[in-house]
């Protein structure tokens, strides 16, 4: 048995980046970046206006009203060339270039238009309203970073560079292949010591979120002859096998022999964790394969911990790893004497804006229906407990 820290560093020595590939810039999120993005130009790439009103200079308005001559429009898209003399004004819109010689804009609000004269009521300063060229970036400057994911937040960021296309890491191609007797299609109805199988679609989705392509493959029962036709078949176009079940030690957990019989090397086959003891981690001819326990919560928990990791190390990310942090426990964490836990549990913010995760009422590994409530995991060193009202260390699940 190993620790979850040492079956990391194995994950991350045996996996390889994929290689680079150039994506539109609209079909890139959730995609890993393996460029840098950098300014093309400064931002605002001119004196932006960020108000409807009147582009003055500043020492006009002092003793106000104060009547200016109005000498021209500067709209966005289209600003006023000339250059603004003392006791003039331009009407100027959200987004237009600041035309040379104003050094303020005063609002709309707060000015009446006569003929070809404004009247100022209230004074403005120097700089007010205005966003200087190149405030916000200079051109030059990195502002997104290779191994960053692109984001619903972040695509804005590319767009506005002009970067039409970015270079992204390829997205891993992965195989999904269940297994067990017991386990029937989701349109069947389970017979009699059946149930549905509802590994697989969680952990395709777990792979669309991390960026890979899942491919499910069908339910294999617990058969060494079907098992091994299914894994050589499924590797074959994938970088990642993923198997669920039959990896503990009872008679007809088979996945592991099947593995071994076909040639895998085998890096690990029991973590000191809990959920999760038996994840197998190999490869198998290109593929790595996980091989994780069939249990829901077991499988979603070891996917994020170990399958995660290294799907992002495979696309170049510089964060593989869940992001972490501190919350008081709203009740006990156990841990087992020999492994570490990771436990689910719900974040709340408490009266006195503590972050604060509450343990879910879940009854084990089995209970896919409490771990859907789950938002952290709760880290708990092996042999040890955490309290109610102690610090509690978390991985986010989002
Ligand atoms: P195993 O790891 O094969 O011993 O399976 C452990 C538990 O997980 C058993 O109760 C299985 O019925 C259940 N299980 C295995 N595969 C799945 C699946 N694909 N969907 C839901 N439950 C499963
Ligand atoms: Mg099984």
């Amino acid at each position: 048995m190993i620790p979850v820290s040492k079956a990391l560093k194995i994950i991350e020595r045996e996996t390889q980046s994929l290689s680079v590939e150039r994506v539109a810039l609209e079909d890139s999120i959730g995609r890993i970046l393996a460029e840098d993005i950098i300014a093309d130009s400064d931002l605002p790439p001119f004196d932006r206006s960020q108000m409807d009103g009147y582009a003055v200079r500043a020492a006009d308005t002092k003793n106000v009203p104060v009547t200016l001559k109005l000498v021209g429009e500067s709209a966005a898209g289209r600003g006023w060339r000339g250059k603004l003399k003392s006791g003039e004004a331009v009407r100027i819109m959200t987004g237009a270039s600041v035309p040379a010689g104003a050094d303020s804009v005063q609002k709309l609000e707060v000015a009446r238009e006569k003929g070809d004269t404004v009247t100022l009521l209230e004074p403005t300063e120097l700089g007010r309203f205005i966003v200087p060229k190149g405030k916000e970036v200079k051109r030059g400057s990195v502002v997104l970073r290779h191994g960053e994911p692109i984001t619903a937040s972040n695509i804005s960021i590319p767009a506005a560079f002009g970067y039409a296309k970015v270079k992204a890491a390829k997205r891993p191609r992965v195989a999904i292949i269940s297994t067990g007797s017991e386990i029937v299609e989701i349109g069947k109805k389970p017979g009699r010591d059946q149930i549905r199988n509802s590994n697989s679609l969680m952990l395709k989705a777990l792979c669309e979120q991390a960026g890979a392509i899942a491919t499910v493959y069908k339910n294999i029962g617990d058969d060494i002859s079907d098992l091994k036709s299914q894994i050589s078949n499924a590797v074959r176009k994938a970088d990642i096998l993923i198997t669920t079940g039959g990896v503990s030690v009872g008679k007809y957990d088979l996945t592991k022999l099947a593995l071994k019989e076909l040639g895998a090397e085998i890096y690990f086959e029991r973590v000191a964790l809990k959920p999760g003891k038996p994840t197998v981690f190999g490869r198998l001819k290109k593929s790595l394969v996980f091989g994780l326990p069939g249990n829901p919560v077991s499988a979603a928990v070891t996917f994020y911990l170990f399958v995660r990791n290294s799907m992002l190390l495979m696309q170049r990310s510089t964060c593989p790893a869940l992001s972490s942090g501190d919350a008081i426990a709203l009740g006990s964490f156990s841990a087992t004497k020999e492994r570490e836990a990771y436990l689910p549990g719900k974040l709340v913010t408490d009266d006195e804006a503590r972050l604060t995760v509450q343990p879910l009422d879940y009854h084990g590994s089995s209970d896919f229906v409490a771990f859907a409530e789950a938002d952290a995991l709760v880290k708990v060193p092996k042999n040890s407990r955490i309290d109610q009202g102690e610090k509690a260390s978390i991985v986010f699940l989002f």
